[in-house]
């Protein structure tokens, strides 16, 4: 069984839709996770906020707008007036479903389940497509097997079981069709995987059922060198190890959720992404074997913040980053980047909700100060593998960029760098420009 899934990217028009099902249309038993359709969740995302600030209007306006789009995407998608009349009352429902919660008082559950409706519709929506098509296939609902504990995690065992019920309850079946991002929690509510986490509905789904493959279609050929969407002239990597893949997608190469590694890595799966508009491309292979080559790539994440805490006492004093990192661990605050000196500990984190109490607290052993807006940039690769020094050529590249932190030995393939988020174009395609320039 292979597990292929497609992006909110692949599926915003008819003409994708149908790239879709040609793809998926080989007879090969396969497990299709859809995300929601592009666009999708942000609007509901939107809808909540409007909701939770108590502006429904404005939620109203927006899920007006919204089930618009996708009449119109049905009046285009569906050749007969059975399958268009069928779409337009499922949409109607989930449409209505979104609207019962507005006289609602507003909680976390009721965000959750407006957030579901994405992936309900899209994966729905799909499901009657291929049935007017005549491809035969049944739609799983990911409702009832992916679910995560009480720590937000997913439950392995659960998942594994559960989709085997599912999948045996169709017995001869070959393509089954389910929803990525959704879940339920350890109370059985509707919950989801985080933004992007239909990466990681499809590698969980992959190692439940040992999957031969797990393929992810985007819009793009596979992981390129640098990001796309600020540097020109990126490049696409062939094959990346487990480590490098998930080193990237941390710190930020959007095309993968960071999580959604981890699985299929465990049980040796082999991830492939692939271009749904240029489905003959090879793509990326993410395998665990060695990465013979020497830089890979280079990937930035946003939003961090960078805390310095200085302590005269630090001089020759031991515990002293132990009662730091309690005070993360308190706030269950995971910290990413780390640098020392022998009066300070400066940190990096992404987490920002207890920041207020954790600078509190911090200010018990120093001196604290806080940076915003900064960017984490992370250089993946063989390090080792260069004998002129990667060092150097960072450095020369980075030779008018005011760098904040730097981190390098944490282990052999990664050098982390923090710069302010204004820089960090100007860095990623200074970094592109010395590290891939004589490349091909
Ligand atoms: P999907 O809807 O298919 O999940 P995403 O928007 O989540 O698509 O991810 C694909 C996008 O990730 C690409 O269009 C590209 O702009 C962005 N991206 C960021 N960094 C990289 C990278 N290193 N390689 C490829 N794409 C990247
Ligand atoms: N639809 C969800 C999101 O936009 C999940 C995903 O696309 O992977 O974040
Ligand atoms: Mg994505």
């Amino acid at each position: 069984m292979k597990i292929l899934k497609f992006g909110g990217t692949s599926l915003g028009t008819p003409e994708r839709m149908q790239q879709v099902a040609d793809i998926i249309r080989n007879g090969t038993p396969m497990m299709i996770v859809l995300s929601a359709i592009g666009g999708t969740t942000d609007a509901l995302e939107d809808i909540t906020h409007y909701l939770y600030k108590n502006n429904k209007d404005a939620a109203r306006e927006i899920t007006s707008k919204l089930e618009r789009k996708y009449k119109k995407l049905a009046e285009e998608l569906y050749h007969s007036e059975a399958y268009h009349q069928k779409a337009t009352e499922l949409i109607l429902s989930h449409f209505n479903h979104i609207r019962s919660h507005f006289n609602k008082s507003y909680s976390g559950l009721q965000q959750k389940s407006i957030l579901a409706q994405g992936e309900l519709l899209s994966s729905a929506l799909f499901q009657y497509y291929l049935e007017e098509q005549q491809v035969a296939s049944r739609l799983i609902s990911a409702l009832a097997f992916m679910r995560i504990d009480k720590n937000e995690e997913p439950d392995e065992l659960y998942i594994q079981e559960n989709l085997e019920r599912e999948l045996a309850k169709h017995q001869g079946a070959s393509l089954f069709i389910t929803q990525g991002y959704i879940c339920r929690n350890a109370f059985g509510e509707i919950d989801n995987l985080k933004r992007g986490g239909s990466d990681y509905t499809a590698s969980l789904i992959g190692s439940a059922l040992e999957a031969e493959e797990v393929q992810i279609w985007t819009d793009v050929d596979g992981f390129h060198n640098n990001d796309p969407r600020y540097v020109k002239d990126t490049k696409v990597i062939r094959s990346l190890s487990f480590d490098e893949a998930a080193e990237l997608a941390y710190f930020g190469a959007k095309v993968l959720h960071p999580a959604s590694v981890l699985p299929c890595k465990l049980k040796e799966i082999p991830v492939r992404l692939k271009n749904t508009m240029n489905p003959r491309d090879e793509g990326t292979l993410i395998t665990t074997s060695p990465s013979r080559q020497e830089i890979k790539a280079v990937a930035a994440k946003d939003g961090i913040a960078a805390i310095k805490i200085k302590s005269n006492r630090m001089l020759l004093a031991y515990g002293f980053i132990r009662k730091v990192f309690e005070v993360f661990e308190m706030y269950q605050t995971p910290v990413d980047v780390i640098t020392t000196s022998e009066v300070a500990v400066s940190i990096t984190i992404d987490k920002q909700d207890n920041i207020e109490n954790i600078l509190h607290d911090l200010k018990k052993y120093g001196a604290v100060e806080v940076d915003y807006h900064q960017s984490i940039i992370c250089v993946v690769g063989n390090l080792m593998a260069d004998e002129k020094g990667i060092i150097y050529k960072i450095f020369d590249a980075l030779h008018d960029v005011p760098v904040r932190m730097i981190s390098y030995g944490g282990n052999q393939y990664n050098v982390t760098l923090l710069v302010n988020t204004r820089d960090k174009t100007k860095a990623l395609n200074a970094l592109s420009n010395n590290l891939f320039r004589y490349e091909q």
